[in-house]
């Protein structure tokens, strides 16, 4: 037994290591995976070393090498954690390499005392950590490395030799070699450039459409000098899900209030599965036919300025799309992000759309065009909402999670289902807020349009929640409507508008009804609104590699 684990010690002193990136994980404070990254590159960076250093103990370099990559994987893991609480990022998300690269002393000096505090706890921590396991693994080892029998020694030589090869073997994954210290910076140094390139060119691009001919076609229908067009673009938001729409758990209470004066179309799908895809084209030119037209041809911000419009982008997320939509958004304006942490990670409720939102409503231009981009119901649920809303959190027994239970779904499926639609019921006061506002300021002319993203599995068609691009529910999305003019039509043709099918890659067309716009980008017949509107141009719709209808 003493043989064993005399034996098998260097390999023990490895799995030691991953006590430090494990009760980071238990503390939620990293992600499996970069717990398990960390992990793995700990037990076999120091397991080797510890082999080899009971073969050559009296070797002073292979202490340094120890003492060198204890240090470097410890800060490995610090950094990660920091970055991960302070703005909710992994360390290989691009603008966090853009930050450490670009950086200057002011900017470092600014960012410690903003966030020593929670650096500081980890400082402490890992060092604790750092100098025990340094006292009894690496100080009180050494003894035993004297004095082996023949026997021994040839093993241990083995275990060195096959530690040393499943070092080198485990690099071999590129995820894993992203996560070594060492590779880091070079690694996304070399990304970084060439995110940075291709953001250039795209800029440039959508700058030619802004300089367009096409652009020059538009104009404003006559009659409108004043004019507040609000669109508001939803996350993750499946209309399965809404009362609005039928659904079993009353999602939508406020929304329901206002339901005369809204128009509610019920066969619209997404533009795309991703949000990327889906922003892109639904403000754009480009389509599921035609994806990549976008980067010559004007976007609907460029064409709303051209119209007279001043333009506002109010977003609650931005940078984790890898720079498209942000470089849309700077078309407008004036851009706000709301979202503290730049991403989609943590907890920045919707509610901090409405202060910039009332004063854009408030701003003097005469005419505006406001885009809100919601955090909607985006994974994971539970930060989409505060407290007071999570009234559906513990539904286990209401007809909705009865059905699920009975369609076979475990219990923790049916928990994400009771947090989404938790997020959903949020959404909905927000929504009425946003659209509240608007109809205060009674007597202007005014229209409001929301539309999702895409939507969302949560459980409906297995235990899987999140983006399925081979579901329905994923495609199928909410798209409401109120005017202050143009209402007027009486109840059959109202049944007869909202029942019109479409698809939000056209959506540019009926914003730019909307706007009341025409000339080339216009295509009346790809306005849902519009009289001369055919679904015949619209029809059939895809689910990027099905048909859906
Ligand atoms: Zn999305």
């Amino acid at each position: 037994m003493k043989e064993i684990l005399i034996l098998v010690g260097p390999l023990l002193k490895g799995v030691a290591f991953c006590l430090l990136p494990l009760s980071y994980y238990l503390l939620g404070m990293l992600n499996y995976s970069q717990a398990g990254k960390a992990s793995l590159l700990g037990f076999f960076i120091l397991g080797t070393l510890f082999c080899w250093r009971k073969i050559w103990g009296a070797w002073r370099l292979l202490t340094f090498a120890l003492g060198f990559s204890l240090v470097l994987l410890t800060a490995s893991i610090v950094f990660q954690v920091s970055i991960r609480q302070i703005f909710g990022m992994q360390q290989d998300d691009v603008l966090v390499v853009q930050a450490l690269l670009n950086t200057n002393l002011e900017e470092v000096r600014g960012f410690f005392s903003q966030y020593m505090r929670h650096i500081a706890v980890h400082l402490i921590f890992s060092l604790v950590f750092l100098a025990t396991y340094w006292r009894l693994l690496v100080v009180a080892g050494r003894d035993l490395t004297h004095h082996h029998p023949a026997r021994r020694r040839r093993t241990t030589i083995i275990m060195a030799l096959v530690m040393s090869i499943l070092l080198v073997i485990i690099h071999s994954n590129s995820s894993l070699r992203k996560a070594n210290p060492l590779f880091y910076f070079h690694y996304n140094y070399k990304k970084m450039s060439k995110e940075m390139e291709q953001a250039r060119r795209l800029r440039e691009e959508l700058a030619q459409g802004i300089v367009s001919p096409v652009l020059s076609s538009m104009h404003l229908k006559p009659g409108i000098d004043k004019k507040t067009v609000v669109l508001v673009i939803g996350e993750s938001d499946t209309r399965n899900n809404w009362s609005l729409y039928g659904y079993g758990r009353k999602t939508n209470p406020e929304l329901e209030k206002l339901r005369e004066q809204l128009l509610i179309f019920d066969d619209v799908l997404a533009a795309d599965g991703s949000t990327v895809g889906s922003v892109t084209r639904m403000l754009t030119a480009a389509t599921y036919r035609n994806p990549d037209i976008w980067k010559s041809s004007p976007t609907i911000m460029a064409t709303a300025r051209h119209l007279g419009y001043k333009v506002f982008w109010i977003a609650n997320q931005g940078s984790e799309n890898r720079g498209v939509v942000p470089m849309l958004a700077a078309q407008a304006d004036t851009t706000i992000f709301t979202n503290r942490g730049m991403d989609r990670g943590e907890s920045s409720f919707d509610e901090v759309l409405i202060d910039p939102y009332e004063s854009a409503l408030a701003d003097p231009a005469a005419r505006k065009l406001i885009i809100v981009h919601l955090l909607g119901a985006h994974p994971a649920y539970n930060f989409r909402y505060p407290k007071p809303y999570g009234i559906f959190e513990k539904n286990f027994d209401d007809p909705v999670a009865l059905n699920l239970k009975e369609a076979g779904r475990a219990p923790w499926a049916i928990h994400l289902r009771n947090m989404y639609d938790s997020a959903l019921l949020y959404q909905d006061h927000i929504l009425a807020q946003l659209l509240g506002s608007l109809i205060k300021g009674r007597g202007e002319d005014a229209s409001w349009l929301y539309i999702a993203d895409h939507g969302q599995d949560v459980a409906h068609n297995t235990d899987y929640s999140g983006h399925n691009y081979r579901v329905k529910e994923q495609w199928e999305v909410p798209l409401l409507i109120w005017r202050s003019k143009g209402n007027t039509v009486n109840n059959e043709a109202r049944e007869m508008l909202v029942r019109r099918a479409y698809q939000a890659d056209f959506l540019d067309h009926t914003i730019l009804g909307l706007l009341g716009g025409e000339g080339d980008l216009y295509d009346p017949e790809l306005d849902l609104l519009s009289d001369a509107y055919r679904s015949t141009r619209i029809l059939p719709r895809r689910m990027r590699d099905t048909n859906y209808d």
